[in-house]
C-alpha cells in the first residue's frame, strides 16, 4: 500500500470510531522528504520528529515555504537543545521537568512568540522512563501555566510495553479532565484504536503510515 492509502486508511478507521475529533501526526522520523511530500501535497500539516538535529535538516526549508505546517517534538528534549527545538517546532509533547519548562518560558519572554505543551506523564510509574511522576504531575501542570505561562493543551503518555494499553490511557485521561486539559497525545501505531476510544485528540502514528522503520 503507498503511504497515502495508509494514511487515509487510519484516519476512516478513526472517524469509524465516532469519538470526536482526532488529529493524526505522521511520525516521519527517520524517513525521507521523497516519502512526506506526498502527505504535504495532499494538505496534511501535522508532522512528528524525535529529535531536534534531524527535523531541522529535514524541516527548515519546507518550513519557511509552507507557514501551516506544524511540527511536533515527540523525543526527550535536553535541556541545551531547547534553542534550538523552539525555533521549529510548535508543539512539544515531552514537557516534564522545571529545568526545562523555565527555560522554554524565557524563550517565549526573548521571542515574544508562544508555542504549544503537552507535559509528558511517566504513566506506567516506570523507572527508566521519560515523563513527570504521576503522583506530581497536577503541581507541575499548575506550575507551568500558572507561574510560567505557558500553553499547556494537554497530556502525553506512552504506556508501558507488554501491557494493555487501556488502563494507562484512562488514567491519563482522568488526569487531563482533572487539570481542565483538553488535548491527549495518546496512541501509536499499535494501539491508536485503543487510544481513540480513551479520548485521545493526537495520535502519532509512525510505521503504519510509512512502513517500518530500519534505523
Ligand atoms: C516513534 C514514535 C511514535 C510513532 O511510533 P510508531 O510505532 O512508528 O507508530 C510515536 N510516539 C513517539 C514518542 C515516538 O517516539
Amino acid at each position: 500500500m503507498s503511504i497515502i492509502n495508509n494514511f487515509n486508511f487510519i484516519k476512516e478507521k478513526i472517524s469509524s470510531l465516532n469519538c470526536g475529533v482526532t488529529e493524526v501526526i505522521a511520525v516521519s522520523k527517520t524517513f525521507s522528504l521523497v516519502k512526506i511530500m506526498p502527505l504535504i501535497e495532499i494538505g496534511h500539516i501535522h508532522f512528528g520528529e524525535n529529535k531536534v538535529q534531524e527535523a531541522k535538516q529535514k524541516w527548515s526549508g519546507i518550513l519557511s515555504e509552507n507557514k501551516s505546517i506544524n511540527l511536533h517534538l515527540l523525543g526527550k528534549l535536553q535541556s541545551n537543545k531547547a534553542k534550538e527545538a523552539f525555533k521549529i517546532f510548535n508543539f512539544i509533547h515531552t514537557l516534564d521537568n522545571c529545568k526545562l519548562a523555565k527555560i522554554l518560558s524565557s524563550l517565549e519572554k526573548d521571542n515574544v512568540r508562544k508555542i504549544n505543551y503537552f507535559v509528558q506523564v511517566n504513566i506506567g510509574n516506570e523507572i527508566q522512563k521519560n515523563g513527570i511522576d504521576y503522583n506530581l504531575a497536577t503541581e507541575f501542570i499548575k506550575y507551568c501555566r500558572f507561574d510560567l505561562l505557558l500553553n499547556i493543551i494537554g497530556l502525553m503518555c506512552i504506556p508501558p510495553l507488554g501491557h494493555s494499553s487501556s488502563s494507562y490511557f484512562k488514567k491519563c485521561k482522568e488526569l487531563a479532565d482533572l487539570n481542565n486539559l483538553k488535548e491527549l497525545s495518546m496512541g501509536m501505531s499499535n494501539d491508536y484504536i485503543e487510544a481513540v476510544k480513551n479520548g485521545s485528540t493526537f495520535v502519532r502514528i509512525g510505521n503504519s503510515i510509512f512502513g517500518e522503520r530500519f534505523t
